[in-house]
């Protein structure tokens, strides 16, 4: 198995946890661009948003919890934050196992591209 986040939900790469449910799993991204800056992933081996289909509803209804979760845990919820996923290597996906960025905890420029 290749996929270093796969290794992360196995525990054979030590990751910094900071949420788990029986789905989704949310750690600390190693290359911080913002005081907080966590990665939120299914445990399952997705490769992108875009081989979701309806039958992952649960999974999706989990993946938007967590990043509740990790914003309140975090402190962000108060103070703002930002839930980006790149899809491609165009957008900047460099791991390609789906994974939603939260990133807070500084001013955030507006900027989107
Ligand atoms: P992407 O560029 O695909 O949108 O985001 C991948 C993210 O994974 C990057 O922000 C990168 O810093 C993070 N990352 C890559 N390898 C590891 C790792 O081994 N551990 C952790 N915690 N984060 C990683
Ligand atoms: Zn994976």
């Amino acid at each position: 198995m290749e996929c270093i986040f796969c290794k992360i939900v196995d525990g054979i790469i030590p990751a910094k946890k900071v949420f788990e449910s029986d789905q989704v799993m949310a750690f600390e991204d190693i290359n911080k661009v913002a005081p907080v800056h966590i990665l939120v992933i299914p445990k399952l081996h997705i490769e992108s948003l875009l081989a979701l289909s309806p039958q992952d509803a649960e999974l999706l209804a989990q993946l938007q919890m967590g990043i509740t979760s990790v914003a309140q845990k975090t402190g962000v919820a108060d103070t703002g934050f930002r839930v980006v996923s790149n899809c491609g290597a165009s957008a900047g996906q460099s791991v390609f196992h789906l994974h939603y960025h939260v990133i807070g905890g500084r001013e955030l420029a507006l900027s989107l591209g």
